[in-house]
């Protein structure tokens, strides 16, 4: 069982904070498009005729994309692979490109899940964050999304933005509650380097984030959506019950993957592979049958590692027995040793052989997994 991502490396312009792999320039969109048809062929080898049951089309702004272009990509897919009847097929798409004669397109392609990036529904959070579109086109593409048909949606929302306060914060949740939208991914604003963001920071133009407002809010978050019967499966991913995306959970659970397009990832258990994070070159590459990726074999620790920082940012946890079988009992002697102090003061528990962060734990979830790693 195996999921494919494709990456659509193209946005109608750049949000401050994104350190993603996109152009603004549409220009080598029909060369790209022919590119990633002739990858999806090249590829077909890579999960050994597992079956598909996730397609995930992310970017970039696959939204972007004409209906008929996503369809003859899903076509490709469907002609090289084995699809599962019940694939969930998702689309992230961003709210000013979803007109309803573009949700209908979308239903009718077999999209069946829309992961819509509104990150805020203030308008001057929006202008902060150089996002293409407004508060009402959010709120009216949901709607129309839903009287269309379109019963799994999920929602990107950004805490932590210098000028949000904590009752605005608080609305921008109870907003998504309103929406009875059933998933919400809320992640905390970040300053990548090389980011317009960053330089705004450096230059003083920008407020820098405050970590004890991020952390406050992250508490509300928990809480509100805990209130409102929404489970915390994952540190920023929240849902109504089934709702998990599986596509995102089978990363989680080390299920593999192949990434197509700039820039993707694959991983089939041993190895990792990421594409070139440029457009041209890529697509150059693909059509003079070069090498358009490169090639990591993982080492024992390096899969622990990944191991436990993903899964102990979930519900699943870290399995004591699956990394004693997968990476020998040395691991599992540092993992219990190193956990020790954390299961005192609180923030890691132990149940039925699972370790999983506790309340507290979570707001301190990157700091503890690297004190878990074996190095
Ligand atoms: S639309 Fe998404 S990928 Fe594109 S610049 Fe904005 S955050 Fe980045």
């Amino acid at each position: 069982l195996a999921g494919i991502y494709l990456h659509i490396p193209f946005c109608k312009q750049a949000c401050h904070y994104c350190d993603f792999h996109f152009s603004t320039s549409l220009a080598t969109k029909p060369a790209f498009l022919a590119a990633l048809k002739t990858e999806i062929q090249l590829r077909k080898p890579y999960l050994e005729g597992q079956e598909i049951q996730t397609i995930y089309f992310g970017g970039g702004t696959p939204s972007l994309l004409e209906s008929s272009e996503l369809q003859e990509i899903l076509d490709e897919i469907y002609s090289c692979f084995a699809v599962a009847s019940n694939a969930e097929i998702t689309l992230e798409a961003n709210p000013d490109d979803l007109t309803k004669a573009k949700l209908k397109a979308l239903k009718e392609s077999g999209i069946n899940r829309l992961s819509i990036g509104i990150q805020s529904f203030r308008d001057e959070d929006l202008q902060f964050m150089n996002r293409a579109h407004n508060t009402s086109e959010a709120l009216q593409c949901v709607k129309d999304a839903q009287e269309l048909g379109f019963d799994n949606i999920t929602i990107d929302l950004i805490y932590g933005i210098p000028e949000l306060s904590e009752a605005a914060w608080k609305q921008n949740l109870q907003q998504a509650f309103n929406l009875n939208v059933q998933h919400v991914s809320a992640y905390c604003l970040t300053v990548e380097a090389g980011t317009a963001l960053h330089h705004f920071v450096k230059t003083g133009k920008s407020k820098p984030v405050n970590e004890d407002e991020a952390a406050q809010q992250f508490e509300i978050l928990c809480a509100e959506m805990k209130k409102h019967d929404f489970e915390q499966y994952e540190i920023s991913n929240f849902c109504q019950s089934g709702f998990h995306s599986k596509h995102n959970s089978a990363y989680w659970q080390q299920k593999h993957y192949l990434g197509l397009g700039p820039s993707a990832h694959s991983f089939n258990g041993k190895s990792r592979q990421w594409n070139v994070s440029n457009n041209r070159k890529y697509i150059k590459s693909i059509n003079a049958q070069q090498p358009f990726f490169e090639t990591e074999t993982i080492a024992p620790e390096t899969a622990y590692n990944e191991y436990v920082l993903t899964t102990l940012r979930t519900i699943w946890g870290c399995d004591a027995e699956f990394i004693s079988t997968q990476f020998g009992d040395q691991y599992l002697a540092h993992l219990q040793q190193e956990a020790q102090p954390y299961f005192e003061q609180n923030l890691l528990q132990l149940k039925s052989g699972v370790i999983t962060l506790t309340e507290e734990g979570k707001l301190l979830a990157d700091k503890i997994a690297s004190d878990l790693f074996y190095t």
